[in-house]
């Protein structure tokens, strides 16, 4: 092949980027291409401030390999194809997607290309184990995820691909200017890119024999933090399941949690807006102010608003908190599922369809907990993975007075100290 286009959508990285890698080895001359979709801009604020400074590493590094990250603005598909007219590439890479919006773009580009006889590839590369390559035996996607892991633990993972060494672009087309970087909405929001990403992991490697006894440590703050940089492929989540070795190990099951998801969301597409579980119950209840109140972290329980306060200020919450948060809001607050996603959904970096979806349907039981009907109660959790109460005392400073476990229920400090601290009742009491 002379001249390849390799569309970048979420898999910002050159390390194992199969698309990229395929690319590289096949054809002369490779064009690496980014789209600004304006479907898909204004989101999440803190995620385009990610995306920006993931697109602007991806472009140094690219440099460095004698190549570029071309930039464009529009419909991908349009943009893709009237790139690779005007370079005149014989072929076009991208990684495979499971969403609607992505699967559409897919078969729409595949379709254009065909159109204009350009051959079309579309690579993995989002996760570990391809979604849908595993199926059990009486159906097309794994329902519950212990046998998913049993079979996604013992399957064949591919090989992962080196970053190429050198990249040569045809001449002619401008690159296109990268899109400045906006301030976001989280004030401790982490940096995007694949550089911070692979810092990032070499570090946690280091703590990774830590995890299993303190990932639900909510103030140890004992987990690896790498979800945004998976979110955006700025590291191959199959490097990073192969650099922690241990594939029955608590860390890489965790993993293995994403791929389950992704292969869940590519059999039921509508899992954003749609209960998963056919029959699900649901009747939830629409209130404003309660809604507000969590959002806000004003619920007057104390964990609960600690997580959703942790939301807010680095746009990441510790996955303990989300249970906790999302089970309050679902579980006692009786609200549905779906408005709560949605908020996730603006402020999370890491943010994305199938992982979003797929948990929050997972705590309201309309997905696919084998539990439906578990109940999260704030207190007990509160009492059990921040029994010093420090993670509180964080996130809540009107809260900072208070030692210890009192921390978690103020409610029941005397009269006088309660009347000190700015800090609402709960709202099951107001
Ligand atoms: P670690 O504990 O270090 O885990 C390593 C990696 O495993 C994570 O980076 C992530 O990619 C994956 N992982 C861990 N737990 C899960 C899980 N339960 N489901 C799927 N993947 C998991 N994760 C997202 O990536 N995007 C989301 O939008 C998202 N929304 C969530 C909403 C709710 C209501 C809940 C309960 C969980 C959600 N999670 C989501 C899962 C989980 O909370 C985060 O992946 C995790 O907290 C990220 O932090 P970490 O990288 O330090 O995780």
């Amino acid at each position: 092949m002379r001249t390849a286009v390799v569309l970048f959508t979420r898999d910002l990285r050159v390390n194992d980027q199969p698309a990229l890698a395929t690319a590289c080895a096949t054809a002369e001359q490779v064009v690496p291409l980014f789209v600004l979709d304006p479907q898909l801009a204004g989101r999440s604020a803190n995620r385009d401030r990610f995306l920006r400074q993931s697109l602007a590493d991806l472009r140094a590094t690219l440099r460095g390999l004698g190549g570029d990250l071309l930039i464009r603005r529009g419909d991908p598909v349009a943009e893709t194809v009237r790139l690779a007219r005007e370079v005149d590439a014989d072929g076009v890479a991208v990684s495979a997607d499971v969403s609607h919006y992505a699967r559409d773009r897919q078969r729409r580009l595949s379709d254009e290309c065909e159109r204009h006889r350009i051959a079309f590839r579309a690579f993995p590369g989002l996760t570990v184990v391809d979604p849908g390559a595993l199926t059990p035996t009486n159906g097309d996607h794994y329902k519950v995820f212990t046998p998913y892991f049993r079979a996604w633990a013992g399957a064949d993972w591919r090989t992962a691909y080196a970053a190429p060494e050198r990249i040569r672009l045809p001449g002619g087309p401008g690159v296109g200017r990268l899109p400045a970087v906006p301030d976001g909405e989280s004030p401790q929001a982490a940096a995007g890119g694949e550089t911070v990403g692979r810092r990032r992991l070499r570090d946690w490697l280091g703590d990774l024999d830590r995890y299993g006894d303190s990932h639900d440590d909510l103030a140890g703050d004992a987990t690896s933090r790498l979800s945004p940089y998976l979110r955006f492929g700025c590291l191959s989540p199959l490097e990073v399941a192969t650099a922690a070795g241990d594939r029955a190990g608590p860390f890489v099951r965790q993993l293995c949690w994403r791929d389950f998801h992704y292969q869940v969301a590519n059999a039921f597409p509508d899992l954003a807006t749609t209960a998963y579980r056919r029959g699900a119950a649901e009747q939830w209840r629409y209130d404003a102010d309660a809604l507000d109140a969590w959002q806000t972290g004003h619920t007057g329980v104390p964990i609960v608003d600690a997580g959703m306060r942790q939301l807010r200020a680095q746009g990441w919450m510790h996955n303990r908190a989300r249970l906790i948060t999302a089970g309050y809001l679902t579980k006692e607050l009786g609200l549905d599922w779906r408005d709560g996603l949605s908020w996730f959904g603006r402020w999370l970096l890491d943010g994305d369809l199938p992982n979003n979806s797929g948990n929050w349907q997972w705590v309201a039981g309309t997905g696919n907990d084998t539990r439906p009907y578990r109940g999260f109660n704030p207190l007990r959790q509160a009492h059990r993975f921040d029994p010093a109460g420090e993670y509180v005392r964080r996130w809540v400073p009107e809260l900072a007075s208070v030692a210890g476990a009192a921390v978690h229920e103020p409610w029941r400090l005397p009269l006088a100290v309660r009347a000190g601290l700015d800090y609402p009742p709960p709202l099951s009491d107001r």
